[in-house]
């Protein structure tokens, strides 16, 4: 089991909003894969956590939640739909994948709003899609720089978490030196004592 968002904030080793997105799942490449945006709470506390939103926007939204729980419900389940779909086409650019990015942009085209100097993406007009329509347009911006990192998956395949790789000799392979480096680096350790 793991803590809530809300008690232990995630890990951000992304790099970038979406590539923490996809990290939502852990040990994906197992029999086991733990899903962590389990309710709209968590959700909200994810987009906080990850400056998706600010904590004016995460009040509003859990105010919102709890007006409309199974509005809010859906939401998360376009999310994670959208999470699903993002990953396929950054590591692979698999066709169906695209076919559903693509449906999301013209479902979720960008309103963008100016206020107190800075400009986001806000949704047409139910609330709960604001993490959502943020994480569509961050998508498209990543996927419209041509001078990108790299996305990859870490080099531990249980672990299916993926990273921005903005090392100098693009070389990183993990996607958390204090989980899976640490880990690697300890399996290496034993194994080199046994062999001795
Ligand atoms: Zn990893």
């Amino acid at each position: 089991m793991y803590p809530s968002y809300r008690e232990r904030p995630p890990r951000l080793v992304g790099g970038h909003p979406v590539l923490d997105l996809l990290n939502t799942v852990e040990w994906r490449g197992t029999d086991r894969p733990v899903e962590r945006l389990t309710d709209a709470s968590e959700v909200i506390a994810w987009s906080e956590a990850s400056a998706v939103i600010d904590r004016a926007e995460a009040d509003e939204l859990d105010d919102a939640a709890k007006a409309e729980p199974a509005v809010a419900e859906a939401a998360r389940r376009r999310l994670i739909g959208f999470r699903e779909a993002a990953r396929g086409v950054l590591l692979g650019n698999a066709e169906d994948a695209q076919a559903e990015v693509n449906r999301l942009f013209a479902a979720y085209p960008t309103i963008w709003r100016v206020a107190g100097g800075s400009v986001r993406p806000v949704p047409p007009e139910e609330p709960h899609a604001l993490p959502l329509v943020r994480l569509i347009a961050a998508l498209a911006a990543f996927l419209a720089d041509p001078a990108r990192p790299p996305v990859r998956a870490c080099g531990d395949p249980r672990c299916g978490w993926v990273f921005a790789d903005g090392s100098r000799r693009r070389n990183r392979l993990w996607c958390d030196m204090g989980g899976c480096g640490n880990r690697a680096k300890a399996r290496r350790h034993a194994a080199r004592r046994k062999g001795t």
